[in-house]
């Protein structure tokens, strides 16, 4: 495992405060020194190891693998799927997105729709928003009671240590987006028609309760990082950099899963073609 992605990595019960946290932060890549170019011909490179790792997961059919993406609204998930799983193969890889719940899904549980889409042995999902929205959202906007939510910290490790216990690789990533840039990335979107469908008027509500998430995202950081299930506070005001970070930590779960190709389940050694 790279070490210098270690210092992203949440420990667990830690008191996580944001306002610490740099969201400019280039460090991991040529001590600060390194260049967006050089930070995306770096990730051209890493794009191939996931291909070929993502390949040995697929044939193998052996491990599953969970990736959680959270952030504020423009801090990036959709660029993290679009430019680290640039040339992954489609049949393996998954992403399951989690907007406002449906009546039948609020008939429910809130982890039911979630364990719907969990990854199969030799599948890798990207999970888009995810149960997280529950202690996130639905706190903030006093969806439900305080007592109702509190409760889900608990659940959920208990949810994610299932899966990990049952053979799922679990890896968290809040992609950490400081309020300036996110004021340019929604004003980018509002400058140019091409954007308007992916700006909605509700954004400016949840950026108004700026302080309010970062308090939800805090608890949710610290309180459900676990070693089967680590949160990762990636620094995401440099795309390259946010998408590098992501990367390398994926890249480095993979490989430490030290898998190979699996043999032919049949005996090929005297066999010839004509
Ligand atoms: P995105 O912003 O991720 O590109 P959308 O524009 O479809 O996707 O937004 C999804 C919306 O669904 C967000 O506003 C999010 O807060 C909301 N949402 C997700 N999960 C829940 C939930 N459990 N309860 C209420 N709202 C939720």
């Amino acid at each position: 495992m790279a070490e210098w992605t270690s210092k992203y990595r949440v420990k667990p019960g830690a008191r996580v405060n944001l306002s610490k946290w740099n969201a400019n932060d280039s460090s991991g890549f040529r001590d600060g020194k390194g260049s967006k170019e050089q930070g995306r011909a770096a990730l051209d490179k890493l794009n191939d190891k996931l291909e070929s790792q993502q390949e040995m997961l697929f044939a193998q059919r052996k491990h599953k693998v969970l990736i959680v993406l959270q952030a504020m609204d423009t801090g990036g998930k959709d660029g993290v799927i679009r430019s680290v799983f640039d040339g992954v193969n489609p049949q393996g890889v998954r992403v399951a997105s989690f907007g406002r719940p449906t009546p039948s899904e609020l008939a429910h549980d809130y982890l039911w729709r979630v364990h719907a889409q969990t990854p199969a042995s030799g599948e890798i999902v990207i999970f888009n928003r995810s149960h997280y929205e529950d202690v996130l959202v639905v706190r903030v906007n006093s969806l439900v009671a305080p007592e109702v939510w509190r409760k889900r910290y608990e659940h959920i490790r208990e949810f994610e240590q299932t899966l990990s216990d049952e053979g799922t690789t679990i890896l968290k990533f809040f992609l950490h987006i400081d309020r300036d840039e996110q004021k340019a990335r929604l004003q980018a979107r509002l400058d140019d028609p091409s954007k308007h469908w992916k700006f909605r008027l509700g954004d400016l509500d949840a950026r108004a309760k700026w302080n309010d998430y970062m308090a939800a995202f805090e608890d949710m950081l610290g309180k459900t990082s676990t070693d089967a299930a680590p949160w990762y506070i990636v620094p995401a005001n440099k795309k390259w950099y946010r998408d590098w970070v992501v990367g390398n930590v994926i890249v480095d779960t993979l490989t430490s899963l030290k898998m190979t190709y699996p043999p032919s389940e049949e005996d090929l050694s005297n066999v010839t073609i004509d």
